[in-house]
């Protein structure tokens, strides 16, 4: 990278924002008022059309990585039949609802947590399940997120048997070093092990990497993207690290055992390494963080549906649910998660609905996943175009060249790409004309 096109991405901004806005972390604990509504909402007909995804949630996790800020549950045995039954009786509530009943899902998305911590019974017992209650297009995915220290060839040969397309696989790095440093079980060359044997069944991988993680060098990630690339992935997800206080990683950091990571400029320039790589390794930047070389992550709905389309999340700790304009986080407690469950009450713990406003931004929001911004369906939908809706932020945004304008929409440009989490928040903030 040169030095001008390394002073250019640097000036865009002062800093870089984690996360984009309308995540779970800012949504409102539920009230008896707004869990009415949103029953009384799911039972009315879903006339969107726009394919969904359902995620039965597995929240066990047999360890726990240093940086790991999602509510997960350390792995019991005598937890999880308890929570599976939980779980299919939590689907099967939503299953019966007008909502669910009049949509259609094209992918079942086992997350978690990390599912793979089941045997490959239990996980197709779900699968099965879904199947069985839901409407499921003729074209789904099933995809499955592990950790590959607890899968094997007997897990992986299952899953390819019975049709699983994709594995999701939590790698974050591939140095040893670094691994140990995030807790992670096993080293990065079983790892690669494991991701061949699973490419070998004819299953996608499609891999979580972590960049600006503590002792991770330019040249440790520039190792990382190499051997990612070595390993001819369909997708590599790319984040940024966050310290989550309250972490171990933030306790380690602070008692001085483990390095601070670098700043968001280091932050900012180890993101460009990854575009700069995988582009040149014919890889197309994706949805919030992936990178991939596969039609289907390109095509998929619920991604090019947003925010119009919807996950349906279930199960303990589950995060990302939302429905029409309701958005909601489940109870994290395990054993509070089957208690509601089993009294027939819907086990959601944090729940917001869109207003007309937050709808407005979501749809801007869309930039954030690297889509254009229609401005006829914009303008369909609200009345206005986008530009007349946030003069200055699209000005400001078009003048220091992070997005461009034509007639018919707003998309990034490639030093917009850099700060699409910026770009969200501006809109997310920004005060509607
Ligand atoms: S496997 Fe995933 S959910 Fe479990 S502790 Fe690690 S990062 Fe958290």
């Amino acid at each position: 990278m040169d030095v001008v096109k390394k002073q250019e991405i640097l000036q865009a901004y002062a800093f870089r924002k984690q996360w984009p806005p309308y995540t779970y972390r800012e949504h409102l604990c539920v009230t008896p008022e707004i869990l009415k509504s949103f029953v009384k909402f799911l039972n009315t007909e879903n006339t969107n059309r726009k394919k969904m995804e359902l995620q039965p949630w597995v929240t066990f996790c047999d360890s726990k990585c240093a940086f790991c800020y999602y509510p997960s549950t350390m792995f019991k045995r005598d937890f999880v039949d308890p929570y599976l039954v939980a779980l299919k009786k939590e689907l099967k509530m939503y299953s019966e609802t007008t909502y669910i009943k009049t949509s259609e899902f094209d992918e079942i998305v086992l997350g978690g947590g990390t599912p793979s911590v089941l045997s490959a019974e239990q996980l197709i017992d779900i699968i099965s399940f879904c199947k069985q209650n839901f409407n499921i297009s003729r074209d789904y995915m099933i995809k499955i997120t592990g950790s590959t220290h607890n899968l094997d060839e007997y897990k992986l040969k299952k899953f390819a048997e019975c049709g699983v397309l994709q594995l999701d696989v939590g790698v974050q790095t591939f140095n040893n070093n670094v691994r140990r440093m995030l807790a992670i079980q096993d080293s990065g060359e079983h790892a690669e092990e494991i991701i061949r044997k699973a490419r070998k069944l004819g299953l996608y991988v499609c891999i979580d990497l972590m960049y600006n993680l503590p002792g991770q060098t330019l040249e440790i990630w520039r190792d990382d993207l190499s051997r990612a690339i070595a390993l001819n992935l369909e997708g590599v997800d790319c984040y940024p690290l966050e310290i989550y206080p309250g972490t171990m990683l933030d306790l380690q950091i602070k008692n001085g055992q483990i390095p601070p990571p670098g700043d968001w400029k280091t932050e900012a320039l180890m993101y460009v390494e990854a575009v700069e790589t995988f582009t040149k390794a014919g890889y197309i930047p994706v949805g919030h963080d992936r990178f991939t070389r596969v039609r289907e992550h390109i095509e998929e709905s619920c991604l090019n549906g947003w925010p119009w389309a919807g996950i349906l999340t279930t199960g303990a700790g589950c995060f990302m649910g939302y429905l029409g304009h309701y958005s909601y986080q489940n109870i994290e407690n395990v054993h509070e998660y089957i208690d509601y469950v089993s009294k027939g009450i819907f086990p959601i713990a944090k729940i917001h609905k869109s207003t007309e406003e937050d709808m407005i931004k979501k749809v801007m929001e869309r930039l954030y996943l690297r889509l254009p911004v229609n401005k006829g369906e914009f303008k369909d939908k609200f009345g206005k175009f986008p530009e007349e809706i946030f003069p200055a932020e699209v000005k400001r945004l078009k003048e220091k060249g992070l997005i461009e304008v034509t007639d018919k929409e707003i998309r990034l440009t490639k030093l917009g790409d850099v700060w699409r989490i910026n770009i969200a928040w501006e809109f997310a903030n920004a005060r509607i004309a």
